[in-house]
């Protein structure tokens, strides 16, 4: 797609990357990190090339989600400036600030210092050729979203909400931050996750623990795509924990779930 971003950083341009997407929620712990590994290694198995920047300054996952928490990227040389090479699994090329942080240490982030941190990561990162990058965000609408939002050039956002009341209106408030006029991104449109959950013992039931079809209603309320639904599965959270997402299980239905998400987002 057309980079329509108008805030290009500085009138600078990436042009290895076709397409930067910010994956947004208004409150955490909602599964922004979770969709953002699944559907990135739903890309990559769709034949695109695929990067993450892991920009959720308050406790990056990513690293443990893609099983290379010991990694650290190294540097190197392209066309005579120092570069830092991602460190890539299950096709999906990673950089976070996760790599350089100590995880015992609490980090405060001011809004400039993330965004000028994350600008090194995206400007300096050896991404190569990319069609994808996906911008895992911290959760919120504060000054350090705003400063991440403001500095780098992103063409569309993703909101990832689940169905319930509280999450919802968080949601709003992110979708609103992407379309003040200063920033002016895309929003492609909403996922709902912890849509239901189904026990294995009653697998025809579904349970609607946080609400029905919130996100659903949003995305109506606020003319946005609706991007689809994950339920909420105990394999979800397992897998990601191990660092082997569910989207990598093939010829599952989560597997599917995943792929017809991103589809819709592409
Ligand atoms: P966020 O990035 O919004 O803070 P995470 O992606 O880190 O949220 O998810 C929070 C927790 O919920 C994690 O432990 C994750 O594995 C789990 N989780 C996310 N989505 C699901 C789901 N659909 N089913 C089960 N567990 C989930």
């Amino acid at each position: 797609k057309e980079n329509s971003n108008p805030n290009q950083i500085r009138g600078k341009e990436i042009p290895n990357i076709k397409n930067i997407i910010a994956i947004a929620s208004g409150k955490g712990g909602v599964g922004k990190s979770t969709i953002t590994a699944n559907t990135a290694i739903s890309l990559s198995k769709m034949g695109f090339n695929v990067g993450i920047l892991d920009a959720d300054v308050y406790g990056p996952s990513q690293h443990i989600m893609f099983d290379v928490e010991k990694e650290r990227p190294l540097s190197v040389k392209v066309d005579g400036r120092s570069k830092m090479k991602p460190i890539e699994n299950y096709g999906v090329k990673l950089l976070s600030l996760g790599f350089f942080t100590d995880p015992n240490q609490a980090v405060i982030w001011r809004g400039p210092m993330a965004s000028k941190a994350l600008n090194q990561l995206i400007f300096d990162g050896d991404w190569g050729e990319l069609d994808f990058l996906l911008i895992d965000l911290p959760p919120g609408t504060g000054d350090v979203h705003l400063s991440i939002v403001q500095a780098l050039p992103i063409n569309g956002a993703v909101v990832v909400s689940t169905p319930q009341n509280i999450a919802l209106a968080d949601a709003k408030k992110g979708v609103a931050m992407f379309q003040q006029e200063n920033i002016n991104v895309p929003v492609l449109g909403i996922v709902e996750n912890m849509a239901y959950f189904t026990p294995e013992e009653l697998p025809d039931n579904k349970y609607y623990i946080f609400g029905k079809d919130g996100a659903k209603n949003l995305a109506e309320d606020i003319k946005t795509q609706f991007l689809g639904e994950i339920p909420l599965v105990q394999s979800i959270r397992e897998s990601s924990d191990v660092g082997h997402p569910v989207a990598l299980q093939e010829g599952t239905l989560l597997e599917e779930a995943f792929n017809n998400i991103t589809k819709e987002m592409v």
